[in-house]
């Protein structure tokens, strides 16, 4: 069974950051939307703290004392390949975003940062995570492959844009469930101010492409799929 994380319900994230201040506003501001928190000031304490518990999500400082955050990145995979580590770093450089992303983090946000926009990837890749068990979603004759990011309709690939993707597949991912535009539109990262009206003409041009019928209207709430 899928599990589809929308909230931070159950959630566990380690904060390794070594900044008192910005370590106490990511804290709160993960508290804030449900998340469950465990926070580190050091290298040493983040891997005392990641090998006597169990996380969903790591958000990694890399200037970090003690220990560094890539050396704590290492140590992370040599245990776990599939957690999600979030890279959150003053060194913008081309260079160290490389490396942390060849060392095995799976995001990278330079500093200073939106809390809004870690919020939306730390939870971009908590979903990511827990789709991987089953990458197949069908529905008659079409099938989302999730891992591929493609739908095939009778086994012939249907060119839906990258936008078009997304909102087909949390529809998908949520089948039977009537999803609000707010909704939606989180589930592609567009600003909701300047594109609340987007998510209509995706809408209009999806069912273009897709089998009639198959996305539906549930008339003021939003979309589905059956
Ligand atoms: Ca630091």
């Amino acid at each position: 069974m899928m599990k589809i994380l929308l909230g931070g319900d159950g959630v566990k994230i380690l904060i390794v950051e070594d900044e008192t201040v910005l370590r106490k506003a990511l804290a709160k501001g993960f508290q804030k939307h449900g998340y469950t928190i465990d926070v580190a000031e050091d290298g040493e304490q983040a891997l005392d703290m990641y090998f006597d518990n169990q996380y969903n999500l790591v958000v990694l400082d890399l200037n970090l004392p003690k220990i560094d955050g890539l050396e704590v990145l290492t140590e992370i995979r040599k245990e776990n390949k599939e957690i999600p580590v979030l890279i959150l770093s003053a060194r913008s450089e081309v260079s160290d975003k490389i490396m942390g992303l060849d060392m095995g983090a799976n995001d990278y946000l330079a500093k200073p940062f939106h809390f809004d926009e870690l919020e939306a990837r730390a939870r971009a890749l908590l979903r990511r995570n827990f789709k991987t068990a089953d990458t197949i979603i069908s529905n008659g004759d079409i099938q989302l492959d999730t891992a591929l990011k493609k739908v095939l309709c009778n086994d012939t690939e249907i060119s839906l844009t990258k936008k078009e993707y997304g909102i087909f597949e949390y529809l998908m991912l949520n089948k039977g469930r009537v999803i609000g535009i707010n909704e939606l539109i989180e589930s592609i990262w567009e600003d909701a101010d300047m594109f609340s009206n987007s998510i209509k003409v995706h809408i209009n041009s999806m069912r273009k492409k897709l089998p009639d019928g198959i996305i539906k209207n549930a008339k003021g709430q939003g979309y589905y799929v059956e």
